[in-house]
Order: C-alpha cells, then sequence, then structure tokens
C-alpha cells in the first residue's frame, strides 16, 4: 500500500482554539506563543491578525503553529493587539480558504473574526444572506457572522456585534479585532470555553489557562456564558446582550479535549480526570494485576483507577509524540503500521500480567481493537478495557468534529458486543451518573451530555436537519 495512511486515532476532535492580546508591545509574539500552547486543539491550520491602530494585518496557513510562524512572518506583523487561532475543521471543508481568523473589509471598517464552536443554523442564513446578495469567500459557517455584522445598521462596535449573534444559534467562543478594539464573546450556554487573563497590564482571552501559563499571564476570570467584552484604549467593558440559558458547559473538555494542566469550567482538568478513574474503579472494577493507561488520553484516568483499586500504575504502552497525522507505508506492506506508528507495548511490562486497560472514550472501535490486540501479543494473559466516560451514542454538533451517529460502535451494538468486537475479555465504561459525579455536577445543571445521553440542549430543527444532512454528506 502507498500514500499517506492516517496514524490510527480514533477520538472526537476538538476543532478551534483562541488567543488574543489587547495592547502589548509584542502582540504577534505572545499571539503565536499562545497558539502553540493550544496546538492540541487544533492542527490543520492557523493564524494571526494584528492591529497597529489604523490597519489590520495577517499570516495565516495550513499546518502547525511551528511550520507557518517563522520570525521572518512574525515580524510582518506589526501592533500592540493580536487575535490567533488554531483550526481542525468541523464545519466547511479542509482547505486554506477555511483558515482563521477571517479578515473582510466592509463599510464599517477591516474587521478579523476567529470562533471555536459550530452554529447549527449556518446554512440557513447562508441561503438567506447569498438570495440577498452576499458573496461568501469560504465554506466556514464562521462566515455568516462576518455577513451579519457587515449589513447591520447599529452604529457602535459591541451592538453591531450583538445584533448578529443574536441571528445564529449554537456554539460560539469568538474573538473579533478591529484596528481599535478587540471583542470576545460566548454563546449563553457556554459550550466551548474561554478564559480572560492578563500579561504586564494587557488583557489576554484565550480558550484554555495553558496559553496563560506559557506567557507568564494571569487566569483573572472565565468570560461567562452569554457575555460580550470590549477591550479597548477605555479599558475593558462586559455586556450581556443575548437572552440567558441554562450552561451547557461541554463535558467532553473534562474527559478529553482540554490540557490536563488547564483550568476549564473553573475546573483544573487533570482533577477531573483524576476523579473520573476513580469512579470508573467503583463502577468497574476488575480482577486484575496491573493498570496500564492508553497514552495520552487515558493517563489522568489510569493513575486515578489505580488510585482507587490499588491496582500498580504501569507503563505498558508507549507513545510515540512526533507522529503527525499521515504517514507513508512501504509500497509492499500488508500489516497495518496505522496504531504501531503512535503506540508500542512494552512486553517486559505486559507479559503474564491481566491488564486493566483504560482510555477516555471509544468511537468507531477500530483502533481500541487495534490495540487490545497489541497488548495481547506483547503477552498479556487477560485484557480488561475500562472506559472513563459512557458510551457515544450520538455525534455532536456543537463545534467537535464526529463521525456519523452510524459510524458510533456504541449506536449499534450492546457493551457485551462491543467487547467481542474489540476482542477485550472485559469491557466497562462510566455511568452517566458517575460522569456527572466526577466533574461535581451530579443534577446535570451545568454540562453538555448529548453525545452520551441524546439530550441535545439547543434543538435541531426541521430546516437545520437538512443542514446537518448536507453536513455529513459533505464529510463523505
Ligand atoms: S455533544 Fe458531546 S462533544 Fe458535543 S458539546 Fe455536548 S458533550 Fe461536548
Amino acid at each position: 500500500m502507498a500514500g499517506n495512511t492516517p496514524v490510527d486515532d480514533d477520538h472526537f476532535r476538538d476543532q478551534c482554539g483562541l488567543f488574543g492580546i489587547f495592547g502589548h508591545r509584542e502582540a504577534a509574539r505572545m499571539a503565536y506563543l499562545g497558539l502553540y500552547a493550544l496546538q492540541h486543539r487544533g492542527q490543520e491550520s492557523a493564524g494571526i491578525v494584528t492591529t497597529d491602530g489604523s490597519r489590520l494585518r495577517m499570516q495565516k496557513g495550513m499546518g502547525l503553529v511551528n511550520d507557518i510562524f517563522t520570525d521572518a512572518c512574525l515580524d510582518q506583523l506589526p501592533g500592540a493587539s493580536a487575535i490567533g487561532h488554531v483550526r481542525y475543521s468541523t464545519s466547511g471543508d479542509t482547505v486554506a480558504a477555511n483558515a482563521q481568523p477571517i479578515l473582510i473589509d466592509c463599510h464599517r471598517g477591516p474587521i478579523a473574526l476567529g470562533h471555536n464552536g459550530n452554529l447549527v443554523n449556518a446554512q440557513v442564513l447562508r441561503h438567506e444572506l447569498e438570495a440577498a446578495g452576499s458573496i461568501f469567500q469560504s465554506s466556514s459557517d464562521t462566515e455568516v457572522i462576518l455577513h451579519l455584522y457587515a449589513r447591520s445598521h447599529r452604529d457602535r462596535l459591541e451592538d453591531a456585534i450583538a445584533a448578529s449573534l443574536s441571528k445564529v444559534r449554537g456554539a460560539f467562543s469568538l474573538l473579533f479585532l478591529t484596528p481599535d478594539a478587540m471583542v470576545a464573546a460566548r454563546d449563553p450556554w457556554g459550550f466551548r470555553p474561554l478564559v480572560l487573563g492578563q500579561v504586564d497590564g494587557a488583557p489576554v482571552v484565550c480558550s484554555e489557562t495553558c496559553a496563560l501559563d506559557l506567557i507568564d499571564a494571569e487566569y483573572v476570570r472565565d468570560i461567562e456564558p452569554g457575555e460580550l467584552v470590549v477591550v479597548d484604549a477605555e479599558g475593558i467593558r462586559s455586556f450581556r446582550p443575548f437572552p440567558t440559558a441554562p450552561s451547557r458547559h461541554c463535558i467532553f473538555e473534562h474527559v478529553y479535549f482540554a490540557r490536563p494542566d488547564s483550568l476549564v469550567f473553573g475546573r483544573n482538568v487533570l482533577s477531573s480526570r483524576l476523579l473520573l478513574g476513580r469512579q470508573l474503579a467503583r463502577e468497574c472494577p476488575a480482577d486484575a494485576d496491573i493498570v496500564v493507561p492508553v497514552p495520552d488520553s487515558g493517563m489522568g484516568a489510569g493513575l486515578g483507577y489505580s488510585q482507587e483499586s490499588g491496582l500498580s500504575f504501569e507503563w505498558g504502552l508507549i507513545r510515540n509524540h512526533y507522529v503527525g497525522r499521515t504517514f507513508i507505508e512501504p509500497k509492499q506492506s500488508i500489516r497495518s503500521f496505522g496504531v504501531k506508528i503512535k503506540l508500542n507495548p512494552v512486553r517486559s511490562v505486559l507479559e503474564g500480567k491481566r491488564v486493566v486497560l483504560i482510555d477516555d472514550s471509544i468511537v468507531r472501535g477500530t483502533t481500541s481493537r487495534k490495540i487490545v490486540g497489541m497488548v495481547r501479543e506483547a503477552g498479556a494473559r487477560e485484557v480488561h478495557l475500562r472506559i472513563s466516560s459512557p458510551p457515544t451514542t450520538g455525534p455532536c454538533y456543537y463545534g467537535i468534529d464526529t463521525p456519523l451517529k452510524s459510524e458510533l460502535i456504541a449506536s449499534r451494538l450492546s457493551v457485551d458486543e462491543i467487547a467481542k468486537y474489540i476482542g477485550a475479555d472485559s469491557l466497562g465504561y462510566l455511568s452517566h451518573e458517575g460522569l456527572l459525579r466526577a466533574v461535581d455536577d451530579v443534577e446535570g445543571r451545568r454540562h453538555c451530555t448529548a453525545c452520551f445521553s441524546g439530550r441535545y440542549p439547543v434543538a435541531v430543527t426541521q430546516a437545520e436537519d437538512w443542514q446537518l444532512a448536507l453536513f455529513e454528506k459533505a464529510r463523505g
């Protein structure tokens, strides 16, 4: 087999990270570092827009932050304020035109926008806007917001942005940049994270606190669900232009998406993962010798499982961290390198052992099957797979790249059938109640759990069903 083979990695994918800074002498380089820390939220494209007070300048491209931004490239981005974005596509094709931020010039002046999330009514709005004469430059749902903004008749920047956002529905954490202001906004449900920090007196807004840590910025607070924050020469002003809604933070940020060293929705992610693992050990014990996490996604929960069960935590799988998203296989090879390119089992740890293997989720099941097989081939006597979240039975419409429902193994098979398919001696998932308990939300008042429970907090209407059909068709 020849050509570029995708590395096996069967996960839901977060698709975007945001970073913005206002009034700092090294704005572009700070944005670069912030995006570097947020690279795990998107590896397909990255971009930075800066302002010197009169003009916006942009550099963006396909690939990793480190590949796109050289010293010379950052020298092309003068100015004391910047917004940046890393992307992994959800809505829209994988093309350079969809890389963000998106920069436009309209009668109101230039404006740039970066978006984390997904709008459930974007296609409907797009058709209306196109019928009224708007011409789109990308297939991204984010561009809809800028067209709505450009058509607004409101005078003040914050009013025009609020008016455009009042028409969209779904998940958005946003950063806008104009020549003299930065604006952050979060949807009323607060699906995706967004935090406010400060460094050297300059306000910073970003997706996760790990980006603040890297530039020695202090965490100030979360941008609240439904809040719009304007940062300009007059300081920081907060507005509440949207109707209130019950908070629905994405619970998968705790389970997998966010970096373990980040504070997300006010909670340290690693602490949450340890609690998920402890809860999993209480709910799904196993008669075994050692606990082995699937790195890196199962590390926190694996440690928690070990602490609760008393079973020893062992490095039975080693991850190669220098793997991209594709690789080239030998032309004549009949072997599959898909998982082995990333994970290598340690025979001396696994041989003769009854292993509890810990991972965060099973999506299609194909990768789990290969990992279980690999652990067995390395000599494990038994393999008991434990998952630190409930079965994923539905797709996400709020900014996460997910397969079709029919591709989700838990939407088709029972737990016993999945265990059989994967080749595990036993399989246990964390319960829905246990998941909520581990993030201190026993009654489920603050989190979205739709991909586990089927209870979607923002309804998908008939027209949007049609949009989703198109979306799913485009994804193949
Ligand atoms: S559906 Fe799942 S992945 Fe999407 S926001 Fe809700 S919990 Fe997160």
